[in-house]
């Protein structure tokens, strides 16, 4: 069993001041691997707090992230953020094609592949989200989506580097609604995902697929149980601390 891997998703939250409570309440879980996407402002607060720089007792071993980057390394595109930059904070993953950017912002599935190639060539690792809305779901369109939504990936990035990339299995209607996807569901969509991968001469198996979507405290533990979820994207739950913590440890197996 590979190491479990817990994403807190900070989304347009944060302050100097609310950041640093939370942070002080973030420690490292043994056998977990936790990191912290937040917004571009804070990307230096956090990488000084994880390298235990700020005279804390805690915050040394968790991993930065960002929550989304420009497909473009440098140049004339005002309010973009290049992965190179992203690397010189010292993050270690970027969050792309989360359903919030492409319904909200316009993004593409051949735009989320570019930015994944990019993260990856600046020597991140892309946290490429896949999910279908309730419609698509109920009209039994689940795995069309999720394999149209990766295959554009993939198209960029090739065989080798999409392997190097960590899938968050995200489905829409899971996201910040309180209604998780099922256990069944989760492991239902997961296998079929490394079947999907399989298929396009990508080992399934070696693919970590992390779930996310209303992951909680109560629910996290029968979800990370599974053998097939390599942990968890965590939005609201991953604001307080309690509750962030509470699924770090589900994801350890511990309480
Ligand atoms: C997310 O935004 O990636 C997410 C999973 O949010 P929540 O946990 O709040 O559903």
């Amino acid at each position: 069993m590979s190491q479990k891997l817990v994403v807190g998703n900070w989304k347009l939250n944060g302050s100097l001041v609310a950041n640093e409570t939370l942070l002080r309440a973030i420690v490292p879980v043994d056998g977990v691997e936790v990191a912290v996407c937040v917004p571009f402002p804070y990307l230096a607060q956090v990488a000084a707090w994880s390298r235990g720089k700020t005279g804390g007792k805690t915050g040394g071993g968790i991993a930065l992230g960002a929550q989304t980057v420009s497909e473009h390394g440098a140049g004339a595109y005002t309010g973009e953020v290049g992965a190179a930059m992203l690397a010189d904070f010292g993050c270690r993953y970027v969050i792309v094609g989360h359903s919030e950017r492409r319904s909200l912002f316009g993004e593409d599935d051949a735009l989320v592949g570019r930015k994944a190639a990019a993260a990856l060539a600046a020597g991140l690792t892309p946290i490429v989200c896949t999910g279908e809305s309730l419609g698509e779901r109920d009209g039994g369109q689940a795995m069309a989506v999720i394999g149209r939504q990766l295959g554009a990936v993939l198209d960029v990035m090739g065989g080798e580097g999409f392997r190097g990339a960590v899938i968050a299995y995200e489905p829409v209607w899971a996201i910040g609604s309180g209604r998780a996807a099922s256990v069944a569901e989760v492991e239902e969509v997961h296998g079929c995902i490394r079947a999907w991968c399989d298929a396009q001469g990508v080992a399934g198996q070696g693919m970590r697929i992390l779930y996310g979507g209303s992951v909680k405290a109560g629910n996290a533990r029968a979800l990370f149980a599974l053998p097939g979820v390599d942990g968890g994207l965590v939005g609201g739950a991953s604001l307080v601390a309690a509750d962030f913590m509470a699924i770090c440890r589900a994801a350890s197996g511990g309480d």
